[in-house]
């Protein structure tokens, strides 16, 4: 690191504590880089701003597509900001790195969110691998915590291993469902029903009402079959309409009862803990990949190799045994 930015981040450290948008921006700008020397200012300046993180309410919002993820963002980060919070709206999108642009955390789907001075919107940053992703929307949650914002609001498609993502990112997962019974509950995969720590059924109002009270009938009974995964928490089924705002207020109360009931059952703390040796873990397991990946020599071997191990000829142990010993593993 040169002198010079060492000051520079310096200086954008202390703008992102003292909340300025500018400088968050920049910041992120850093962490989102893959360039080496930036990881490394990226990983001095998140080490410095660490004391000043983890306050946040972290809340993972998911459904599929049309199910009203941006309305509701939009609904309820107007909600919280008009009670004085600050909220950061991130997204974790894999299909960015395909389309090469994030639906996700798009402003214009937010359209008082994105003019709110009390609110951050920030789209899915695009390229590598969905851990990759989730690596950079970690930093970013991190930055913006930093910065002020006490609640982050972290959204996902309901595709693949994404919602699994998101709720490692966070504290209480949102999952938002369509009105509509039986037929819609054949296709909800049941893993995001184990992931959920609230459910809620979305555009209760007008003719939907009805439709939207039978599909929470069944999420309910859903639930029930499924059994309880903590003794101080089920989780709830609600309605509400991000249209029209009803039932939106309690939808965030059952978030801040979620994290009432964790932090005196000693799980909010741990599960955080927890997040955090895992991350640890992530991070190394990606080092260790890079490190064999760029290696010349592993380089050479690999495709002999990986063509003996398909063809049978070779043990995948040996192979893996032979690899490690490569790089003085
Ligand atoms: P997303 O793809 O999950 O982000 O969904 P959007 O927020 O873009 O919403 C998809 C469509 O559903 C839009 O046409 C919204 O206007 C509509 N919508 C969202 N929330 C509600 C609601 O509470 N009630 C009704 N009736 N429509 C809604």
């Amino acid at each position: 690191m040169t002198g010079q930015h060492h000051l520079d981040d310096a200086k954008l450290a202390e703008g992102v504590l003292k909340g300025e948008r500018a400088a968050l921006a920049r910041a992120i700008t850093l962490v989102e880089s893959r360039r080496s020397d930036h990881r490394q200012r990226a990983h001095a300046m998140l080490q410095k701003l660490l004391p000043h993180t983890g306050k946040a309410f972290r809340v993972g919002i998911t459904g599929v597509p049309g199910v009203g993820k941006s309305t509701t963002i939009d609904t309820l980060g107007s909600l919280l900001t008009a009670r004085g919070h600050k909220v950061a709206v991130l997204a974790v999108d894999p299909s960015s790195t395909r389309t090469g642009g994030s639906i996700l955390g798009d402003k214009t789907r937010m359209s008082q969110l994105a003019v709110d001075p009390r609110a951050f919107i920030r789209p899915s940053p695009s390229g590598g691998t969905l851990g990759g992703i989730a690596a950079k929307t970690r930093e970013t949650m991190l930055l913006c915590e930093a910065a002020g914002f006490d609640v982050v609001l972290v959204e996902t498609v309901g595709v693949g291993q994404s919602e699994t993502t998101v709720a490692e990112l966070t504290d209480t997962f949102l999952v938002l469902m369509l009105p509509g019974a039986g037929d819609e509950l054949q296709g909800i995969k049941k893993g995001v029903l184990e992931l959920a720590d609230i459910v809620a059924v979305n555009k209760a109002d007008g003719d939907n009402i009805p439709r939207a009270r039978a599909a929470a009938g069944e999420y309910r009974a859903a639930l029930h079959l499924l059994g309880a995964r903590q003794s101080y928490w089920s989780p709830p089924v609600l309605t509400y309409s991000a249209l029209t705002g009803d039932g939106m207020a309690e939808v965030w109360e059952q978030v801040e009862l979620h994290r009432q009931k964790c932090e005196a059952a000693g799980h909010f703390a741990a599960n955080r803990q927890a997040q955090q040796v895992r991350w640890m873990w992530t991070l190394l397991n990606e080092k260790l990949t890079e490190r064999v990946t760029n290696d010349p020599t592993v380089k050479a071997r690999l495709p002999g190799l990986e063509r003996a191990v398909a063809a049978g000829t070779l043990a995948p142990s040996m192979a893996a045994a032979e690899i490690a010993g490569l790089i003085g593993l």
